[in-house]
């Protein structure tokens, strides 16, 4: 049997949550995957031990303090990883022509920059950082298709649409994937939410909730950033932009369904009437490990879904009243051109004013939706431009934040 080189793997974010399911899945095939980079914004600690696990030829450390420290530790312990600092640094590993595969797990816009130059490279790219692709969808899609990158979800819902989409999605010859008559024959994509921790709390006592309450996601295991977002919903509004984009299809094919026991990830309905769904515990080593040895499979770690222990599966329409971000996102999504960006941005604005407890739960919607009437829409034609409107839109998010400051 043919034995093939490893790919070689760039794990950005690599101390995150996304981070640590790809570097577990990576580690069960050390003759598929070799790691050549990972990267943290300023934790080296972690990082450190990664790097004496893994051996990674680059680390790139955001934060230039956090850097000496971690090439101080590893010039001690004679570790052959070099150390590269500075947002930059990430985009340039990005390029590297020694990386075959880049996951994508910054969190937030801070990921664009590097996801971006990864899909203008023309690698394959695990995307995890939706922000991303909901700052610059279209630019980012239309990048990847004259450059040739393959773009694969990680997702757990677009993960599972994509393997529900069977033989729809055409390999090409280049190694990578488009779908074919997607248009006359998928009737709708359905993505399920758990609805977070609050689905069926009174939401007149919103206001009050704590960044503890708001982070114990029910069914995952999460960094704080999107377990927030969970909790809001506007995570299923930027999933719901991220599928239009991946899959090309419009905002009136893609549906949100409500399953508190996130088992059901994902469901696509034909046009004949047959409904696909993808099952699986919650567990974000399944849609990694299926992106990391697409189009084969291979073993993930996860728990066998055991159906008889779950007993039951519930479904609901999603509350729109209750979960106004949701809303803000459907709208966004209408609106188009840089509506979602600034969407993206008044969200990550809120999200950590809240995380920092200077920003009442109740308000995030309030936030975004007044930063949304603040900013004319226009095109993102580039990436400078996406950047450019992030940064006017999250000063506008800033001062209604601080308009509403409480301690
Ligand atoms: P996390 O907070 O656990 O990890 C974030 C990672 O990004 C860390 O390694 C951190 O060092 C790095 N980082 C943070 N700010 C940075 C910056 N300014 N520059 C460079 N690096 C920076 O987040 P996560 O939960 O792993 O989520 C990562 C991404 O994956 C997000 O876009 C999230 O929406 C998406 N995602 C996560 C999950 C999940 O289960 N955690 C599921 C689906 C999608
Ligand atoms: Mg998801």
């Amino acid at each position: 049997h043919g034995s093939v080189m490893p790919q070689s793997v760039a794990v950005f974010g690599a101390t995150g949550s996304i981070g640590a399911s790809a570097l577990a899945v990576i580690r069960r095939h050390p003759e598929r995957f070799t790691v050549v980079a990972v990267s943290a914004h300023r934790r080296w600690a972690p990082l450190l031990e990664i790097c004496q696990t893994f051996r990674p030829r680059w680390a790139v450390v955001v934060d230039p303090d956090a850097a000496n420290a971690l090439r101080a530790h590893l010039a001690a312990e004679d570790l052959p990883t070099e150390v590269l600092s500075g947002a930059d640094a990430l985009v340039t590993v990005a390029q590297a022509s020694d990386v075959d595969t880049v996951i994508a797990g910054v969190v937030g816009g801070a990921g664009l920059p590097s996801t971006y130059a990864a899909v203008a490279a023309g690698k394959r790219v695990l995307l995890a950082n939706k922000e991303a692709l909901v700052m610059t969808g279209a630019l980012l899609t239309e990048t990847a298709r004259r450059s040739g990158a393959v773009l694969l979800p990680i997702d757990s819902e677009h993960n599972a649409l994509f393997q529900c989409l069977g033989s729809l999605v055409v390999t090409t010859e280049s190694g990578g994937w488009q779908l074919k008559d997607a248009q006359q024959m998928i009737r709708r994509l359905v993505l399920t939410a758990s609805g977070g921790p609050f689905r069926t709390r009174d939401p007149g006592t919103f206001a009050s909730i704590t960044p503890e309450e708001a982070c114990a996601h029910p069914t995952w295991s999460m960094g704080q950033k999107i377990s927030v977002d969970s909790a809001t919903m506007m995570n299923k509004g930027l999933e719901v932009i991220e599928a239009m984009w991946l899959f090309g299809l419009p905002l009136e094919r893609i549906e949100v369904l409500i399953h508190p026991q996130s088992i059901v990830h994902a469901l696509v309905e034909y046009c004949d009437g047959s409904v696909l769904a993808h099952l699986s515990e919650p567990d974000m080593r399944v849609p990694i490990a299926h992106a990391l040895a697409w189009p084969r499979r291979i073993t993930s770690g996860a728990s066998w879904l055991a159906l008889v222990v779950r007993e039951t599966l519930t479904f609901a329409a999603p509350d729109f009243d209750r979960f106004p971000c949701l809303r803000l996102a459907f709208e966004a999504a209408r609106t188009g051109d840089c509506a979602p960006t600034v969407l993206n941005a008044a969200n990550e604005v809120a999200v950590a004013a809240f995380l920092e407890r200077r920003l009442a739960f109740d308000r995030i919607p309030a936030v975004i939706a007044e930063t949304l009437a603040e900013i004319p829409v226009t095109a993102v034609t580039s990436v400078e431009a996406a950047l450019a409107i992030d940064q006017a839109a999250r000063e506008k998010a800033r001062r209604w934040v601080s308009r509403w400051s409480i301690g």
